[in-house]
């Protein structure tokens, strides 16, 4: 398939063109150095376009509800007349090769909705990689005028971390266990959450969800005390009745006014972008090192000298440097 030309793709994304953003995303993906050259030209141009949307991210473990949760809450922003557009970061789609999430099976209602558009998980590459196409196709994504971006990923691995330096909201979806609420807590999501959700609150699942929302609360209370600012709230709602979804988007709203308010939104953002500048500068560094099988067995020599105390990490460290050109 030929690229498109850039001044087409450029103005074919500005347009809201489907078929134009989907092939520039596509080259966003591309392992090929040439389309890697042309994503970021047109990523550039682009650029002036990007940071209108309201970036949320929705994590949760497997079976929690995302898939229907987003279906029935992208539903409702887009009869609101959002334009709402579903990225996926599955760390595991690069292993076993197939994407779990951001499949469109999952989400009917939304894969046949105009202001909708879903795009599954990149499924080459680590999850570095695959956060760095995400992070890009989300820029794509504003400059086509979607003005709401769901990032879904799941609960497990380092995917949230990821996923949280992306996005400006992050609601974690839970579900109400048989008693043991606390022993699934794990710290790291509890720490990025901006707002959690007990999702599954209908039919018998009811009192359950509320006794779960009491203990979450209480666990979030202590684990952040009064920490200034925004305190993330505890939620039910079920994405299969749509209870709750309508209160969830009000409480993202709410952050939204406030934060920028407080001018913490804009501040979020920047230290994000300086963040990402310094994982692209630590990638490449250690990929330059590891470019050619020399390089590689060079390394390895070193770790073992390092290992076997033969050479202290401080001195195998500045040689390490020194190949790049610095000291
Ligand atoms: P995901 O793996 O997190 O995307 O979860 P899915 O959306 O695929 O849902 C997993 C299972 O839970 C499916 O059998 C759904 O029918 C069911 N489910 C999802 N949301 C709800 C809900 O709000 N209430 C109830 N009772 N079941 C749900």
């Amino acid at each position: 398939m030929r690229a498109p030309r850039r001044d087409d793709l450029v103005a074919g994304v500005r347009a809201g063109d489907r078929a134009l953003l989907a092939r520039a995303i596509t080259l966003v993906e591309s392992a090929l150095p040439a389309h890697a050259t042309l994503a970021q030209e047109v990523l550039g141009q682009l650029l002036p376009d990007t940071g209108g949307a309201l970036r949320i991210g929705i994590s949760g473990v497997p079976g929690v509800g995302k898939s229907t949760f987003i279906d029935a809450f992208g539903t409702l922003l887009t009869e609101a007349g959002h334009r709402v557009a579903v990225l996926a970061v599955d760390p595991t789609s690069s292993v076993s090769g197939g994407s779990i999430l951001g499949d469109k099976t999952r989400m009917q209602r939304l894969a046949r909705d105009a202001r909708a558009y879903i795009r599954p998980s990149p499924t080459s590459g680590s999850l570095g990689g695959v956060a760095r196409k995400s992070r890009e196709t989300l820029l794509l994504c504003e400059a086509a005028g979607f003005d709401v971006v769901l990032v879904e990923t799941v609960g497990v691995g380092q995917s949230e971390t990821v996923v949280s330096e992306m996005v400006d909201f992050y609601l974690v979806l839970m579900l109400a266990g048989a008693g043991d609420e606390l022993q699934g807590i794990k710290r790291g999501i509890l720490e990025v959450a901006d707002m959690l959700a007990i999702n599954k609150a209908d039919g018998d699942n009811v009192l359950a969800a509320e006794r779960a929302k009491r203990d979450y609360a209480a666990a979030l209370h202590l684990m952040r005390g009064a920490r200034a600012g925004w305190q993330p709230p505890v939620q039910t709602c079920s994405g299969r009745s749509g209870e709750g979804l309508a209160e969830i988007w009000a409480e993202m709203l709410r952050y939204r006014e406030e934060e920028t308010r407080a001018g913490r939104f804009a501040a979020r953002r920047e230290d994000q972008q300086v963040r990402w500048l310094w994982s692209l500068v630590d990638e490449g560094v250690k990929s330059r090192l590891r470019g050619s099988p020399e390089q590689r067995a060079r390394l390895a020599a070193l770790e073992a000298a390092v290992r076997s105390g033969e050479t202290t990490a401080v001195a195998a460290a500045a040689r390490v440097l020194a190949t790049l050109g610095l000291r």
